[in-house]
């Protein structure tokens, strides 16, 4: 069944079963009540006549005194011991319908009773007849107007129970379509993804605070993400594939130069092999690099723990510069120890990609500089090299962007550092700060 149909159902069926439960209620109250009153002042009727009865028995003739007592509809008997109705008068609407039962009772009976589909109220009362014998005086009183008031109670219930269900049966359909419209516009746009293969959003209206409303926001929200991972991942895989194109070709026509003159010039042997050799390198370290980026935020498995800065600083100019053969001027910008609570491998791993750049980039003197500013401890790197021209500033951390191409390829560059060192600092809440100025140098700060 259909989630509007489920819901329709659902709140109708709710409302009756409600409604009959509320007007039923109501309408055995009434009956009771209305009842319980009639009875009361049946008996206290009967109690004033059978007083006023018995005070004017033997003065006026019975046959008199019954016919002033008789009920407008009704009657009135006075039954002897032996079970024999000794004198009775009928109403004269009632004669045709009142079937007299003529029962002598010990006490005082008062109780509803029906005759032809007709209420009654049936009363008994013992009574010392002039002679002393003891009989019972019944009075036998129609309530058609209390029968008839609860009957137009009941037709009134219930043509208001059916009015009542005209504003439920709109209010469940209005209810339905506020609920199912968000649903039925995201399986709509969801069927239309299938189809096309696009990536498409559902249109929101204004702004609302429940749940449905977030709900597509949430689905919106979830489609701009997919979208910009799938914008990235086909950017990605193009760049890479170009990226690798280049080496390979390389390797390639070395190969096939070796393969034709290789064994004849010796020269051109060391060339190619010398170049297919950098060429594989070069790759090794992309794909390196490449896998790394592949990888998910949630997968670099950060370890952090205290450590002392300048100490790690230090060692790891010490590295550098020991493998490149750099003059690298180390400084302190704080008197006591700094220490920070970080991953050691990954800030180690970000300094290596930017000292590296610094390296390539220039070919003088670099300073590190540690500290402490506004609270935040800080590793500056400083090269006095090439720069960045201030357009290419922005672009730089973006994946294969290399500033003068041929230049950076030259150096081993595939433009993946900056990308990475972008990736690595986000996982270990490092903050990166680049300012260059073309031919004078750059800074890297990274606050930590
Ligand atoms: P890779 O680091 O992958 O080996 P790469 O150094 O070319 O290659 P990135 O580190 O991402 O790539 O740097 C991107 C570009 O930014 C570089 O090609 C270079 O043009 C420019 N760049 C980065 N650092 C500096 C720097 N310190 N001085 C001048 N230019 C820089
Ligand atoms: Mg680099």
């Amino acid at each position: 069944m259909k989630l509007r149909n489920k819901i329709n159902l659902y709140t109708s069926f709710l409302f009756a079963v409600l409604l009959i439960l509320i007007n039923s209620t109501i309408y055995f109250s009434f009956h009771q009540l209305i009842f319980d009153g009639e009875l009361n002042t049946a008996k206290k009727e009967i109690e004033k006549t059978t007083r006023d009865f018995s005070d004017s028995i033997g003065i006026i003739p019975e046959d008199d005194l019954l016919r002033s007592y008789v009920p407008i509809s009704g009657m009135i008997q006075i039954v002897s011991e032996k079970n024999q109705v000794t004198t009775a008068v009928t109403s004269p609407t009632e004669q045709a319908s009142i079937q007299r039962k003529d029962l002598f009772y010990q006490q005082e009976i008062s109780r509803l009773m029906v005759y032809q589909k007709k209420s009654y109220i049936f009363e008994s009362m013992p009574i010392i007849l002039p002679d002393g014998t003891i009989a019972n005086l019944q009075i036998i009183k129609g309530i058609q107007t209390a029968t008839d008031n609860l009957k137009i109670l009941r037709y009134v219930m219930l043509a208001v129970t059916m009015i009542a269900f005209i504003p439920v049966i709109l209010s469940s359909k209005f209810l339905s379509n506020l609920i199912t419209q968000p649903i039925l516009s995201m399986i709509h746009t969801m069927q239309e993804i299938r189809v096309k293969g696009r990536f498409k959003r559902i249109p929101l209206e204004g702004h609302s605070n429940d749940e449905l409303f977030k709900m597509g926001e949430t689905f919106n929200h979830m489609m701009d993400l997919l979208e910009v991972n799938y914008q990235k991942q086909t950017e990605f895989v193009s760049n890479a594939s170009h990226e690798l194109k280049t080496p390979l070709t390389i390797i390639e026509s070395y190969a096939s130069l070796l393969k034709r003159r290789g064994f004849s010039d010796p020269d051109l042997l060391l060339e190619s092999i010398e170049a297919i050799l950098s060429e594989a390198i070069q790759m090794k370290e992309m794909t390196e690099q490449l896998l790394l980026l592949a990888k998910q935020s949630e997968q670099w498995s950060v370890q952090k723990e205290k450590i002392q800065l300048s100490a790690l600083v230090e060692q790891t100019v010490h590295s550098f510069k020991s493998a490149y053969d750099l003059n690298i001027e180390c400084r302190q910008d704080h008197e006591s120890p700094l220490f920070v609570e970080t991953d050691e491998k990954k800030l180690k791993q970000l300094m290596f990609i930017f000292l590296d750049n610094a390296r390539k980039y220039s070919d003088q003197r670099l300073t590190v500089i540690t500290g402490m500013e506004k609270e935040k401890v800080f590793i500056k790197m400083i090269d006095r090299g090439i720069g960045i021209p201030k357009e290419d500033l922005p672009k730089v951390f973006d994946r294969f962007y290399r500033v003068d191409k041929a230049r950076s390829r030259k150096q081993g560059g595939s433009g993946l550092g900056l990308s990475l060192a972008k990736e690595i600092a986000d996982a270990i809440d490092v903050h990166i700060l680049l300012v260059s100025e073309e031919g004078i140098g750059t800074t890297v700060t990274l606050v930590i």
